[in-house]
Parts: C-alpha cells; sequence; structure tokens
C-alpha cells in the first residue's frame, strides 16, 4: 500500500557483510539467467533481501515453544534446524521466469523436485519484509516434505489460484509459516516491533490461508459503540473485545481491521489485543500532525485506499499518495466519514462514499489516477442514510444507521430488520467485516 508513505517510516539498518556470508553459506545458492546481481544493503535486491531473511531466522535459536492450539509444535525452538533438515539449494529465478511471473509467487517448490530440496526464490519477495522472508522459507520447506495447496474457498484470497490449506490442524505450509509467526512473536526477548510485525502476520494468515477456520475463528463484524467499546458480532451474539478505542481518537474507515501493510509491507496497525495500545485501530496521529490547527478542529475520519489516503475535514477531503498532497473542496460543511462499505449490493464498489449529518452521501472517484487528474472533485450523488455497510453472508448485509442502529439487510427480500440483540446498542459505526474468536486474546 502506498498509503504508509504518509507515516513515520523508520530506517532499518542494514544487514552487515558478515551476516549475509554466513547466510550465503546456509545453502547452495544458485542463480538462473537473468536474476539479479548481488546488492549490497539495497532493499529492492532479490539477493540481499532473501540472505537479509535467512540471516534473521539465523539468529531465532531459542524461540517461545509453549504448545497449545497456537503452536502444534511442528518447529520447535530453533526453526533453522527444519529448514535445513529439509532445503538443500536456492535457486535465485528471473523476473522473467513464468512460474514467478504469472503467479506473482514469492517462492515455490516445483513438484518434482520436492523430494531433492529445491526451492526456487522470485523478485517478488523484495517487497516484503526480512521477518516475512524466514516465514516463507520455512513454508517452502513444508512442500519439501508434500504438502500441497488447494484453492482458497473464502477469504482475501478467494480469487487466487491455489493459496490455502484445507485446515491449520493439518500442519501443512501455511501452519508453518504461522506457526514460526507465532513462536515469535511470543519470545519476549525479541525487540517489540517484530513481535508485533510477527504477530499482526500470524493473525492474518490464520484468517484468510485456511479454507477451514481456525481456533474457534468465525466470521461477522467488530462494532465500535458510542462509548468507544468494540464489539464482535456474529448476526446472534454480539461479545465485548478486549480493547477500547483510546479517549480523543476515531476509528478510522477502514477496510481491513486486522493490520494495514505501509511501505515495504511493514504492519503499522493491528487488533486483537487485550490492551490496546494508542496507534493501534487509529491512524490519526500521524495525519493529524500534517494537518493546521485550524484544520485539526475540522478532522473527521480517514480512509486508506490502495493507492491513496484520505483524510476528511468538515468541509475538505485531502489526499495523500506518491509523495504528493491534493486537497478539494465538498459540497457540504458537515461531513460525517466515509461511509465504510464492503461489497455490498447497494453501494457501487468503485467509489469512495462520504456521509454528512444531514445523512446525504457523496460518492467520490476511488482511484489516485482519477482522483490525482482532477481540478475539481466531481460528486457523483446518492443517498443512503448509512455509515457502513458490508456484505457478510450470501443473502445479507450488516449496516449501521446514521441513528447508530445495527441493521441487517435480506438482500433477497430487500428488507431492512433490527439485528438480533443488538438493539440496545448504539453504534459509532462498524470497524470492518471481521473474523475473530475469543481465543486471539491470548495471542
Ligand atoms: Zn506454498
Amino acid at each position: 500500500m502506498a498509503a504508509g508513505a504518509v507515516h513515520a517510516q523508520a530506517e532499518d539498518a542494514c544487514t552487515s557483510e558478515a551476516q549475509i556470508e554466513s547466510a550465503q553459506r546456509l545453502f547452495a545458492f544458485e542463480s538462473l539467467p537473468g536474476a539479479t546481481d548481488y546488492v549490497h544493503c539495497d532493499d529492492s535486491n532479490l539477493k540481499y533481501k532473501a540472505w537479509s531473511g535467512l540471516s534473521l531466522l539465523s539468529t531465532f535459536d531459542d524461540l517461545a515453544n509453549e504448545k497449545d492450539g497456537f503452536d502444534q509444535g511442528i518447529l520447535g525452538r530453533r526453526p533453522l534446524d527444519f529448514l535445513q533438515e529439509r532445503v538443500k539449494r536456492v535457486i535465485f529465478d528471473s523476473p522473467a521466469e513464468q512460474f514467478c511471473n504469472e503467479s506473482s509467487a514469492w517462492a515455490y517448490v516445483n513438484g518434482e523436485d520436492h523430494e531433492a530440496g529445491i526451492l526456487h526464490l522470485c523478485p517478488a519477495i523484495v517487497d516484503t519484509t526480512p521477518l516475512y522472508i524466514a516465514a516463507i522459507f520455512l513454508h517452502e520447506a513444508r512442500h519439501m516434505n508434500g504438502f500441497v495447496h488447494e484453492i482458497c474457498e473464502r477469504g482475501g484470497f478467494l480469487r487466487g489460484t491455489s493459496g490455502c490449506d484445507k485446515s491449520f490442524e493439518q500442519q501443512g505450509a501455511h501452519a508453518v509459516d504461522v506457526e514460526f509467526l507465532i513462536k515469535v512473536s511470543r519470545t519476549k526477548k525479541l525487540a517489540p516491533s517484530i513481535r508485533k510485525e510477527a504477530r499482526s502476520r500470524a493473525i492474518r494468515n490464520l484468517i484468510a490461508r485456511f479454507n477451514e477456520l481456525p481456533l474457534d475463528l468465525t466470521s461477522g463484524a467488530a462494532l465500535a459503540s458510542d462509548r468507544g467499546e468494540v464489539v464482535f458480532y456474529d448476526g446472534a451474539t454480539p461479545t465485548k473485545m478486549g480493547g477500547k478505542v483510546p479517549e480523543g481518537f476515531k476509528m478510522s474507515s477502514r477496510r481491513d481491521l486486522t493490520f494495514v501493510d505501509g511501505a515495504r509491507s511493514r504492519s503499522l496497525k493491528y487488533g486483537f489485543k487485550a490492551k490496546f495500545d494508542d496507534d493501534d485501530f487509529v491512524s490519526e496521529p500521524d495525519f493529524l500532525a500534517a494537518l493546521t490547527e485550524d484544520e485539526r478542529r475540522m478532522y473527521r475520519d480517514t480512509f486508506e485506499a490502495d493507492d491513496f489516503t484520505a483524510v476528511l475535514l468538515n468541509d475538505t477531503l485531502i489526499v495523500w499518495a506518491n509523495g504528493e498532497t491534493k486537497r478539494f473542496s465538498l459540497p457540504t460543511t458537515k461531513a460525517r466519514s466515509f461511509l465504510i462499505s464492503e461489497a455490498s449490493s447497494l453501494i457501487k464498489s468503485e467509489v469512495l462514499h462520504v456521509v454528512d449529518e444531514s445523512s446525504r452521501v457523496f460518492a467520490l472517484p476511488k482511484t489516485w489516477s482519477e482522483i490525482s487528474t482532477a481540478s475539481e472533485l466531481r460528486v457523483l450523488g446518492d443517498s443512503l442514510p448509512l455509515l457502513s455497510i458490508a456484505n457478510w453472508g450470501v443473502q445479507e448485509e450488516i449496516a449501521v444507521r446514521l441513528t447508530g442502529e445495527v441493521v441487517i439487510y435480506d438482500v433477497g427480500a430487500k428488507k431492512w430488520a433490527p439485528a438480533p440483540k443488538l438493539e440496545q446498542f448504539k453504534a459509532e459505526r462498524m470497524v470492518a467485516p471481521y473474523i475473530w474468536s475469543k481465543k486471539l486474546e491470548k495471542l
């Protein structure tokens, strides 16, 4: 996501040449014709990134080892052993290599190569972090045991090719990367930043990479009450999540509560935690710093799109992307929030909706290319007195009205009804359609 451009970014220290050299001794490495040459300290260099990931992995020699539902005991305290027992040869592919190219894969194991322990790395891994590269290595090592994926039947990779495992308990390749990330997140002597990143990535994969949701995870929605509480609702029972929106902060209108990828895929935000840090759930402080004091008083909401970040003031929309800023006047003096919409049959997905206090809805372009070339925003005009709506089942959508009432829309019958057991609940907004279980708060 380019949206991270306005976030403060900590520069990574370069992995030292000595560390890179010791990573090079872990396996036999080869390069296919056209593979990029090594460039030290270049985050966009395949070889530097791969060896940095391996170098990081080799520092993890005593990871947490609590065997429970999250840690199934596949890896033990020193995951590098697991990797070296299985992988014998690592091949750097060129950008033109068919498999890397067509499936935008990070890495792969050819079916006939799995017994020989041959692992291919694709140039796309430069887009992720050394921690996640370490997870990718372990994931691929599991393929050497003959585990293969199946097509995702649900979740964020639904339209992909084959990217999911049947279940977490099956202990396939995704179970291995998740277990590694969970171990890192639980290892107290490691830096908080890497533990946080590991935790959000573990949760993301638990939610998206298994056709059978593990660990009692259930589909539903996260709702914020007008008193700052966060409640998970599965259509039948509301459950208080272990956290509160910090006082003085607003929740952002975002599509994915679990985490938001910043520049270089750094995980910036995540949910699921007994006690939230100030920066969990909220990205406003970063944006507020860029506003004048007058603008800060008019601040209403933030939206992180694929390629831009938008901040809504009472009557102004400010858009950041690729280091540029654009400001647009809105035809309202009392904007309230962006309308969160997720695959709703009632809302066009290609536009960004703004709701104002008198329940008018404005539809704005949702791509940076349209916004960047516009001299003023063309308001497409629409009207639906909702703060948020999400399609969360084949036949149902859940929505929050401007009054705070949570309602369910029956798509077939085109009828609204109050959400069961939420009659007394006053929502400030729906944070996002969500997948959650109480167990996750133990992570
Ligand atoms: Zn795989």
